[in-house]
Formats: C-alpha cells, sequence, structure tokens
C-alpha cells in the first residue's frame, strides 16, 4: 500500500496533523497507524471495585488509542510559551501561540463551545504570589473536562474517517529509508509513502529512540520531573481555581535552590494510575460535568532535575524512583501530609479517619522511603509556601499519592520545519521531546501539515 503521507500515532498531534492536512490538500492519500484501539472502545479495566489496580494491559487505553494519552484528560488547552513544551523555539514564539489559537477554534468548533477560557492576565494572584516567594506563570487555559474533551474526539474522529485511512490495533514496528521514500514496518505488512510524521507521545518513547538510532537521528536527554500529587479539599484552592482554574506556581527551595511546580491542577477532580511502559505512577483529571465532579482538588508538585554529564539516561533516574514506589505498594503509595512531617508511614486506620477521602484506591506507606531527600524536602518547603497563599494547603490531612514521575522524551534533532536530517522524515508531538501538552502537540500538528503542503 501506498500514501502521500503516513502518521504514526492518533495522538492530538497526529490528528491534528491530519485534520489540517485533508483540510488543505484533500486529494493526498493519508493513513494514520495506531497501536491502540479506537476511540469508543477505550476502556480502562480499573473500575475501583473488582479491579482497583493496573493490570498492565498490553496496550494501556489511558494512554494509547484514538485521542492519544489526551483522550480521557482534563482536557486542559494552555496557551502559552511559559510551559508545555519548547515549540517556540523552532518555530518562533508568534508562529506558536498563533497555532494554539488556531487549534482552541477548532476544538470550539468540534463541540468544545460554551467551555470557558480562563486566563492570568491582570490577575490579583499574581502580586500575592510573589510576596510570597512564589511565581504564577502566565497562560490562557481553554478547560473542555474530560466529557467534553471526549465529545470534541468523537467529532473530529467523524469528520476525518471517511477521508483518511485509519489502521487501530496496529503498532508500527520500524521506519526504513528506501529510495527516498518512507518504509512504514508493521506486524504483517510494510506501507510505503513519500512523507512521514511521527507523532507517537510519551507511549511511544521507547521506541521513538530506538527509530533514531537506527536511522542515525541525533537525540538528547537529560531533564525529567519527579514529585507527588497533591489532594486536599476543593475549597482551599477554590479562590484561585474559580479564577484562574488552572494556576502553574512555580517556588525555588531555600536549601537548594531548585524548582518546584505545580502541574495539572484539577479542581474537584479524581486522581488517576497511569502506566508508562509497565510502571505505574498517578494523574489526575476533572470533569465539566457537576454530577461527576468531587470535593477534592488535586495538582502534582513536581521538582525539576537536570543532569549534567557523564549521566544521561534521566528517564532511567525516574523510572527507578516510580520502580521502587511500585515495588513497595504494588502500585502507588498514599501518605498523609501529617504522616510524612512526623516521620511515620501512614496505614488503612489513619487513611479511613482521615477528612480528606481518597479518590484513588492507593497503599498507604512512607513516600519519604521513595523520594530522595532533595526532592521531598523541595516538596515539603513547597507545601508551606502555598499554605500561605492557600491556607489548609499544609494541613495534616492532605493526601499525597506517589510518586508522579514526568518523563520527557529525549528530545529529536529537528530543524525549524520539525523535520529530521531527512526529508520528508517529520517528528512531532510528545515523542519528539519538544511538546509536553495537548495545545503544544496539537499546533506541532498542523504546523507541519502545512509543512507539508506547501511543498506539494
Ligand atoms: C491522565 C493524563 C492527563 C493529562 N492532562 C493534560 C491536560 O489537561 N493538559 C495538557 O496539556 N496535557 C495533558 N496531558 C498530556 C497530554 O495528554 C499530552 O501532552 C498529549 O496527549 C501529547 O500528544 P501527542 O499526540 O504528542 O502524543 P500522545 O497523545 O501520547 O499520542 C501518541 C499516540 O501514538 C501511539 N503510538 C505510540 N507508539 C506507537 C507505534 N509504535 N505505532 C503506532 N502508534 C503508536 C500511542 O498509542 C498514542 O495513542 C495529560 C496526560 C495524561 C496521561
Amino acid at each position: 500500500m501506498k500514501y502521500d503521507v503516513i502518521i504514526i500515532g492518533a495522538g492530538p498531534g497526529g490528528i491534528f496533523s491530519a485534520y489540517e492536512l485533508s483540510k488543505t490538500v484533500p486529494t493526498m492519500k493519508i493513513a494514520i497507524f495506531e497501536e491502540g484501539k479506537e476511540l469508543e472502545k477505550r476502556k480502562c479495566p480499573i473500575d475501583g471495585e473488582k479491579i482497583k489496580n493496573c493490570v498492565r494491559c498490553e496496550s494501556c487505553s489511558i494512554m494509547s488509542g484514538f485521542g492519544g494519552a489526551g483522550a480521557f484528560s482534563d482536557g486542559k488547552y494552555n496557551i502559552t510559551n511559559d510551559f508545555g513544551g519548547t515549540l517556540h523555539e523552532h518555530i518562533g514564539k508568534k508562529k506558536a501561540l498563533e497555532l494554539m489559537r488556531y487549534v482552541d477554534d477548532i476544538n470550539i468548533k468540534f463541540g468544545g463551545e460554551g467551555t470557558r477560557l480562563y486566563s492570568t492576565a491582570g490577575s490579583k494572584f499574581k502580586k500575592i504570589c510573589i510576596q510570597n516567594k512564589l511565581d504564577l506563570l502566565d497562560a490562557s487555559v481553554r478547560h473542555l473536562g474530560t466529557d467534553v474533551n471526549f465529545v470534541v474526539l468523537q467529532n473530529l474522529y467523524s469528520e476525518l474517517k471517511d477521508k483518511i485511512d485509519f489502521y487501530f490495533n496496529t503498532p508500527v514496528r520500524d521506519v526504513e529509508i528506501r529510495n527516498g521514500k518512507y518504509e512504514v514496518i508493521c506486524d504483517d505488512k510494510t506501507f510505503e509513502c513519500d512523507k512521514c510524521v511521527v507523532s507517537v507521545g510519551r507511549s511511544g518513547s521507547k521506541w521513538i529512540e530506538s527509530v533514531c538510532r537506527s536511522l542515525g537521528i541525533e537525540t538528547k536527554s537529560n531533564r525529567v520531573d519527579i514529585g507527588v500529587r497533591v489532594e486536599l479539599p476543593a475549597v482551599v484552592f477554590s479562590h484561585l481555581t474559580e479564577e484562574l482554574y488552572e494556576s502553574k506556581i512555580v517556588y525555588r527551595t531555600e536549601k537548594f535552590e531548585d524548582r518546584v511546580r505545580t502541574f495539572c491542577m484539577n479542581p474537584h477532580g479524581i486522581v488517576v494510575n497511569e502506566n508508562t511502559n509497565g510502571i505505574v505512577t498517578v494523574n489526575g483529571h476533572s470533569y465539566e460535568d457537576k454530577e461527576r465532579q468531587t470535593e477534592n482538588t488535586n495538582f502534582a508538585l513536581l521538582v525539576s532535575k537536570h543532569f549534567s554529564e557523564p549521566f544521561s539516561d534521566s528517564n532511567g533516574y525516574g523510572e527507578s524512583i516510580a520502580r521502587l514506589s511500585n515495588l513497595l505498594g504494588g502500585g502507588v503509595l498514599l501518605q498523609r501530609f501529617g504522616d510524612l512531617v512526623r516521620g511515620r508511614r501512614s496505614n488503612d486506620k489513619r487513611i479511613e479517619e482521615n477528612t480528606v477521602i481518597p479518590t484513588l484506591s492507593a497503599t498507604p506507606g512512607d513516600l519519604s522511603l521513595v523520594l530522595p531527600k532533595r526532592i521531598l524536602d523541595g516538596i515539603i518547603e513547597m507545601i508551606y509556601a502555598l499554605d500561605k497563599i492557600a491556607p489548609g494547603t499544609a494541613n495534616d490531612d492532605t493526601l499525597l499519592y506517589g510518586v508522579e514521575v514526568k518523563f520527557y522524551n529525549m528530545e529529536v534533532s529537528v530543524d525549524e520545519n520539525l523535520e529530521t536530517k531527512f526529508s520528508g522524515l517529520y517528528m512531532i508531538g510528545d515523542g519528539s521531546g519538544i511538546t509536553h501538552s495537548l495545545s503544544h502537540a496539537s499546533a506541532s500538528g498542523v504546523y507541519v501539515a502545512r509543512e507539508i503542503a506547501k511543498k506539494r
């Protein structure tokens, strides 16, 4: 089978490349290969009753399938160059913002109308944060919510399904170059294309690394973010979440001068498991639908670790820490903040008596046996700093789930067109290491689609 363009991965990066290509060059023959399932068939077996913990499915429905890792996410599209990736370093700040706004327009058109766009512009919290040694980053955020995000994806699939050949449950095993064309090798068939867009996200991190190695494409990897997910009563953060929805706050620790930041804030949300390459870590999301909202808010506190020579396996470092929590707790560990600062583990009794009721069933334990001291000290310092702008954050009953790890894909060497040293081979989205968010990944998809269309 021959195609003009093959896109590998049906996450936001792949979907938006396909959308833009089918719109700008409708005559093009395009295929998407996706290791996971169709959107409607994606179902995580954890039901909270019979199956409480991750059973390590062959293809994780949370991370893979149409919609990618973002399908059951909270659908927070942050329109900013301050975080979420370094797309702007390749294509320029103005262009990156313009594309993120374009993605926002498409999301609204395909079911996101009526959702709210929050902004830090002119917020009084900027000053309050500075007065307490905290830095509130600038952003506009469109909050679709898990339910509306799903509807947008359903509508985008309806729009694309007759224009593009979708191959679900079809992991691509290799990409080879033959006579200036690309061969996309699957288990039982090989497909050929003129241009190939690789958008395999975080779940494809190991695979993309091996493709780059075999094609001799340069990569670098030196960062991992490690921390915990904090869960507390929604009222503690309501003054911030009602105005900003998600506040990205950065704190520089006194002791080590490390940067600790809030990440992925989910007002009235739930905490969930995440399975990356067989390792269970923690994440969170929330629903726009009031019926499905909880009394709790959750967010991650992450410490960025940058390594210097000779160590280069930052993800391996993060994985080892996550594995340790899996070893001790069989999955995610849960600890009350009061227990952590008193130097004792949490147990079933103390969790049962806790005033904050956990939204994820996790094993009560001791995070200080898992997280390196430097990281743990930074998290504790930041909890006390946040307590000054959101009193109650440092309460004994605040829950900490661990570990949350933000793996950064190794950064692939691409030029200003997001093209590798091979003409027509593009690497985009989180898999390229350039983006780490829905809006940046989607924008990178639109960008390459336009580059490909220009070269026709
Ligand atoms: C629970 C959760 C909540 C999140 N919440 C938010 C949020 O609110 N806001 C935000 O900005 N970001 C959020 N994120 C991150 C966001 O989902 C990602 O940044 C985004 O999905 C990246 O898009 P992508 O297209 O680059 O990759 P992905 O969405 O990861 O998609 C890549 C796709 O490629 C497929 N694939 C991988 N390898 C292969 C292969 N060899 N062959 C075929 N297919 C392959 C995968 O199955 C996957 O479907 C969240 C992530 C999770 C897990």
